[in-house]
Parts: C-alpha cells; sequence; structure tokens
C-alpha cells in the first residue's frame, strides 16, 4: 500500500516515534498527542478500517491489545488507567485510513467523548 502513511511508518519509509514492534504489530508516538501518554498501536498488515476485519484478523487483534496491555504497563498509566479508541469513518473523525488504536493516558478523561 504504497501511499498510505502509516505503511510508511511500518516499512520504515516515514519517520515514526516506534516504542514497540514485533511481527504482526507495531506501536509509535502520535504526533499530536491529546494525552500525556498518546500511542498509536496499528496492525503490519494494511487494514483501512474496522469494517475491512476479516475472522482470520481474529489473533491480531488480540495481538494489539495484548500490546496495548503491555505498553500501559510500561508508560505507566496502567494502575491508573487508561483508554483505547478506534475512530471507524466520518463520524468519528477517522483521518488516517489504516487501522489503529489510540492508547490515551496519564490524565483523566471526560465521558461520553466528544
Ligand atoms: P484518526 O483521526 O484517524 O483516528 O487518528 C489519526 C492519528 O494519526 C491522529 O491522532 C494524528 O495525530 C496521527 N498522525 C497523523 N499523521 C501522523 C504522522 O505522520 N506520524 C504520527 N506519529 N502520527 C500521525
Ligand atoms: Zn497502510
Amino acid at each position: 500500500m504504497n501511499d498510505c502513511l502509516f505503511c510508511g511508518i511500518t516499512g520504515g519509509k516515514v519517520k515514526g516515534n516506534i516504542v514497540y514492534q514485533d511481527d504482526s504489530v507495531v506501536a509509535f508516538k502520535d504526533i499530536k498527542p491529546r494525552a500525556p501518554v498518546h500511542i498509536l498501536i496499528i496492525p503490519r498488515k494494511h487494514i483501512p478500517t474496522l469494517l475491512d476485519l476479516e475472522p482470520a484478523d481474529g489473533p491480531l487483534i488480540g495481538a494489539i491489545f495484548f500490546a496495548a496491555a503491555k505498553l500501559a504497563q510500561e508508560h505507566g498509566i496502567a494502575e491508573n488507567g487508561y483508554r483505547i479508541v478506534v475512530n471507524c469513518g466520518a463520524d468519528a473523525g477517522q483521518t488516517v485510513f489504516h487501522l489503529h488504536y489510540h492508547l490515551l493516558g496519564g490524565r483523566h478523561m471526560g465521558w461520553p467523548p466528544g
């Protein structure tokens, strides 16, 4: 997916502040953090949105949540709490069409989200 920004980061073509990576998942700091800790966790596989997931992607999604828990511990937000957000489509405000999980923490968060 040559013109995908996040494929550029997973492939090393675009500079990303990578904090975790394994065979299937890459995590890097958001360029415009909305909380003291704001990390994006993405599959290496190019999946545009949540709507494009297939049953075979189940283990991949599990791997993303395991990475999130590990990152939350490492970045000191596990104890006080954190939020994982996936924006899907226009109303949710999705701007990059490579599936990504926002890991947010380090401050109190309001509910419902804006
Ligand atoms: P979305 O709005 O699609 O849910 O989230 C896209 C996220 O990607 C935003 O939080 C935005 O700040 C982040 N982002 C956009 N471009 C870049 C980039 O080049 N590098 C990094 N690290 N994050 C980016
Ligand atoms: Zn991509």
